[in-house]
């Protein structure tokens, strides 16, 4: 399975990929992830990516096509992958295709997770992030279950992401307006887009998704 999830910040990227990750042994490859472990690990990447991030922009296109070669690289994206948050824009999924190409394994589908620009504000504001194992919750529609442990047995601690404030926010959906929406028209062309509705609850959109992606199986 090699999909991308498509969607503004706060439609539910990356909470679907991490149930389709445990579910069907397939790597999240979150770029955003991947750019928060290096402002983590402090690298020259990470500081020069922290100042963008913390803007609501995006990072160079040559840096992130870059980064998501290295990750593709990795032995466990060989059965595939779930792309949240990349491509981003035109050039990015210019370079995945030609990525991809190279490698003879083209995605099956992008799906697009719509939703209204509301609700998505609400589901950045309550968006809480694991520092340790990286989860994601919402303070109000997905907390974690009393006394349930993250990966070393400790209980779940808890973050708000610094780009999560309202003005970032107001900033990262403008930038996902003006350079992330012409992928679903270019992914539409492709004839590779399926849309979903995004909004619900976290098991409404999942089985929404794994009908698409059943749908992709029994079309094979
Ligand atoms: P995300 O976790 O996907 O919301 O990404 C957080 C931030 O990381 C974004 O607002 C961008 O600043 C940066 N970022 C993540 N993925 C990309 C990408 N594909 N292209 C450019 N910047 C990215």
């Amino acid at each position: 399975m090699r999909l991308v999830l498509l969607g503004a910040p706060g439609s539910g990227k990356g909470t679907q990929a991490q149930r389709m990750q445990a579910r069907h042994g397939v790597p999240q490859v979150s770029t955003g992830d991947l750019l928060r472990e290096a402002v983590a690990a402090g690298t020259d990447l990470g500081r020069a990516a922290k100042i963008v991030m913390d803007a609501g922009q995006l990072v160079a296109d040559n840096i992130m096509l870059g980064i998501i070669r290295e990750r593709l690289a990795r032995p466990d994206a060989a059965r595939g992958f779930i792309l949240d948050g990349f491509p981003r824009t035109i050039v990015q999924a210019d370079g995945l295709g030609a990525l991809l190409a190279d490698l003879g394994t083209p995605i099956d589908a992008v799906v697009l997770m719509e939703i209204d620009p509301e609700v998505l504000q609400k589901r950045l504001a309550g968006r809480r992030s694991c520092r340790r194992c990286g989860r994601v919750f919402h303070i109000e529609t997905n907390p974690p279950k009393p006394g349930e442990r993250c990966t070393d047995g400790k209980l779940h601690d808890l973050f708000q992401r610094p780009d999560d404030n309202e003005e970032t926010v107001r900033e990262r959906l403008s930038v996902y307006c003006e350079r992330t929406q012409p992928l679903i028209d270019y992914y539409a062309r492709k004839g590779l887009l399926r849309r979903i509705d995004a909004a619900g609850t976290l098991d409404e959109v999942n089985s929404r998704l794994e009908a698409v992606l059943a749908s992709l199986t029994s079309a094979h």
